[in-house]
């Protein structure tokens, strides 16, 4: 019996730290060939090393998720060098959070070009090759903010609930195409995701409760290979995971 993880060509955005470099990581280490896209190639030439000096198969492909062409390139060499593509995991993402009074603008089209539209680009590369493979797996990245709404976190909240909602109108057309398409919705990780929050006071304030109670990064791995390797039948539509002690 396959356990549907080895040998899987897997591409994961926002690869170079956090959950994505934990996901090609552990998954690496189960078997998938992982394919790392993110802006910092340094980070992603490290891992790629880290990984095939482990045994692993990896390779980095310097991407902005914000730049359409970029996202194509990513699934395109993908394609190239091991002849398909199995998953996308749309894992990308920024979180500046601040009271919509502050009109930090720049910062609400960053999340939404990158939360957003980079989650679409992504779509839009990999779907017409899932649809001639007549198989594939799409699994975006949302969050607990997906599901509810904070004060500092309007424009994030909006960028998370329009993943959920991206994913399930993607899952209603493509399941006869055979593919999969799955929402992972994450509570507080310990990441650098708070490290671009820009308002003065919010970025100690919401660094340290993610601190404090947020699990590992490679909490997320489990989620995908549990969503993975289900039989190709089943599809695990969405995750919600979060620390036990989390509100
Ligand atoms: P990190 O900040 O550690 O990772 C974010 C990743 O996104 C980095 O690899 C970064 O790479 C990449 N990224 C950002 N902008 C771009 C861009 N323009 N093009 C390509 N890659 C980009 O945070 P996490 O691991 O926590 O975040 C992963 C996902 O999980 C995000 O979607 C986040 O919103 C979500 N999430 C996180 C939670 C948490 O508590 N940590 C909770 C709920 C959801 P680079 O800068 O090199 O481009």
């Amino acid at each position: 019996m396959t356990d549907n993880i080895t040998g899987k060509v897997l591409v994961i955005t926002g690869a170079s730290s956090g959950m994505g470099a934990a996901t090609a990581r552990d998954l690496a280490a189960q078997g998938a060939k992982v394919v790392l896209g993110a802006r910092r190639a340094d980070r992603l030439e490290a891992l790629v090393s880290e990984i095939t000096a482990a045994g692993g198969e990896a390779i980095a492909i310097t991407t902005d998720v914000t730049k359409r062409a970029d996202v194509q390139n990513l699934v395109d060499k993908t394609v190239e060098t091991f002849g398909r593509v199995d998953v996308l995991f749309n894992n990308a993402g920024l979180m500046p959070l601040s009271p919509l009074e502050s009109l930090r603008v720049d910062e609400w089209d960053q999340m939404i070009d990158v939360n957003m539209k980079g989650t679409l680009y992504g779509i839009a590369a990999a779907l017409p090759y899932m649809k001639a493979q007549k198989s594939g797996q799409i699994i975006n990245v949302s969050s607990v903010y997906g599901h509810i709404t904070v004060a500092t976190g309007a424009v994030y909240c909006a960028t998370k609930h329009a993943v959920r909602s991206i994913s399930e109108g993607l899952r209603q057309e493509v399941k006869d195409y055979n593919i999969r398409v799955t929402t992972i919705s994450p509570g507080a990780v310990a990441t650098e995701l708070t490290s671009h929050i820009t308002e003065p006071g919010l970025a100690e304030a919401v660094t340290d409760a993610v601190n404090n109670i947020g699990v590992p990064a490679s909490t997320m791995s489990r989620m995908v290979a549990f969503a993975i390797s289900q039989p190709d039948d089943l599809t695990v539509n969405e995750i919600l995971f979060r620390p036990t002690v989390q509100p």
